[in-house]
């Protein structure tokens, strides 16, 4: 492999495939480096959900917290018109299905807050609408009786997380792109007006390779170790992980066209388009740690049967057609959340020529951080205003209570 680059990306989950495709398509030479195989941690293991809407996680802390997270909009909004053309783009499918969101409710107070998250994703501009119990069991009949009202956003959808990851790194290396798998950055150094960037590979022999190469610039996509990858740098990238929990059941006849949230508990549901039923949501699993309590992400969480429970009641108490079928698998896997739920997209502080996206639901926000990361990586002002996500102001006390 050569010793230089435009710029080097590391972490070869979704964010750092997309961003490697849409930077070579300007024509950038880019090599990006995955310690492990693409699309293996967190992108291959989420539940896929595509939601422009604000999330339980979001609503549940209060209407302050709702209007703060909802300063991701631009980011959420651009992503929804992105994920809508990228099968075309790329030149092979993602699996993206766009047939509309239901947040549901089961009592008058979750009625109400739907409302108020209603008003202010309108004043950000997504389109929801707020429908009552009658109205959405007539676009959704397969909701159950306790369904009181629902907010309806047309856009939100799911896309394949087997599919969409490893499709865009392909078409990366159609596009001159180099991607080296099991293999690691192990540290990144400013050297005069570029990066020298060391890895380790585990590609042959017994031991692994050390090789240095070189590059104008940096940019980090590695979910969970962003904030190890960040302390390489020098640079503060705080990052929250958080151990969750998937259940997929066998195949049905296809009945659930839309993306399925509620107000009020833990729940995303969804059918792939083979007809399982994909049931998540956000119940955790237990993050395993190292001897000094800080977390071992080379560790698979442990499932919490409480929250395969939890999370199976709260999709049948919604859409009873799901109690019967077979549960085929249960997985976890690990994400990352910031400290002000907003995510962290922008130049690494006090790292010239490195930049970073982590945070939140950064599998709907793949295509639109990507975007933002090219931009910055080739020298151009984003499109979107970064001030609300920069990863400065963490530096500055902003953002961590
Ligand atoms: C169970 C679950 C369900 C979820 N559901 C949804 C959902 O429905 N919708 C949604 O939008 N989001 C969801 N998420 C969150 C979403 O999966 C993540 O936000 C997103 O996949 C992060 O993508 P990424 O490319 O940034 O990180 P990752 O996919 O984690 O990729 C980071 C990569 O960096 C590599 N790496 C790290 N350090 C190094 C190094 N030093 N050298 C080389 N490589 C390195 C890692 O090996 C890894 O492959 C869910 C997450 C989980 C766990």
């Amino acid at each position: 492999m050569k010793s230089s680059f435009d710029v080097v990306i590391v972490g070869g989950g979704l964010l750092g495939c997309a961003v490697a495709w849409m930077l070579a398509r300007e024509g950038a030479d880019v090599l990006l480096v995955e310690r492990d195989q693409v699309n293996q941690h967190a992108s291959g293991q989420n539940a896929g959900s595509l939601h422009f809407q604000l999330e339980y996680r979001m609503i549940e802390k209060g209407i302050e917290a709702a209007k703060q997270a909802a300063e991701a909009m631009p980011l959420h909004l651009e992503a929804a018109r992105l994920w809508a053309g990228l099968a075309e783009e790329v030149g092979e499918p993602l699996g993206v299905v766009q047939r509309g969101g239901l947040m549901l409710a089961e009592n008058a107070a979750q009625a109400s807050l739907l409302e108020t998250k209603a008003e202010i994703e309108r004043s950000w501009g997504l389109d929801v609408d707020v429908l009552d119990g009658n109205e959405v069991r007539t676009i959704a009949p397969y909701l159950s009786e306790s369904v009181v009202a629902a907010s309806y956003c047309p856009i939100e959808g799911k896309a394949d997380t087997r599919t969409a990851g490893p499709t865009m790194a392909r078409a990366a290396i159609r596009l001159g792109a180099t991607v080296r798998t099991r293999t690691a950055v192990t540290d990144l150094r400013r050297n005069g007006s570029s990066w020298s960037v060391t890895l380790s590979d585990r590609n042959s022999g017994e031991s692994p390779r050390a090789q240095t190469v070189t590059a104008e610039s940096v940019i980090l996509t590695a979910g969970v170790w962003t904030t190890e990858l960040g302390n390489m740098l020098g640079g503060y990238l705080p990052t929250i992980p958080l151990a969750l929990t998937m259940t997929v059941t066998a195949k049905t006849e296809k009945f659930i066209p839309h993306l399925v949230q509620h107000a009020g508990a833990r729940l995303s549901l969804k059918q792939s388009l083979d007809g399982n039923v994909l049931i998540g949501g956000g119940w955790p699993a237990r993050l395993v740690t190292h001897a000094d309590g800080t977390p071992d992400f080379s560790v698979r969480p442990e499932l919490l049967r409480a929250s395969v429970a939890g999370n199976a009641r709260a999709a049948t108490a919604v859409v009873p057609r799901v109690g019967p079928l077979p549960a085929l698998r249960t997985w976890v896997g690990t994400t990352t959340v910031t400290p002000d739920q907003l995510p962290l997209v922008g130049p690494v502080p006090g790292a010239p020529g490195a930049f970073v996206a982590t945070g939140g639901s950064a599998f709907t926000l793949g295509p639109s951080f990507a975007q933002v990361l090219a931009e910055l990586a080739l020298g151009r002002k984003p499109g979107i205003d970064l001030t609300p996500y920069d990863p400065s102001r963490y530096e500055r006390g902003v953002g961590v209570s």
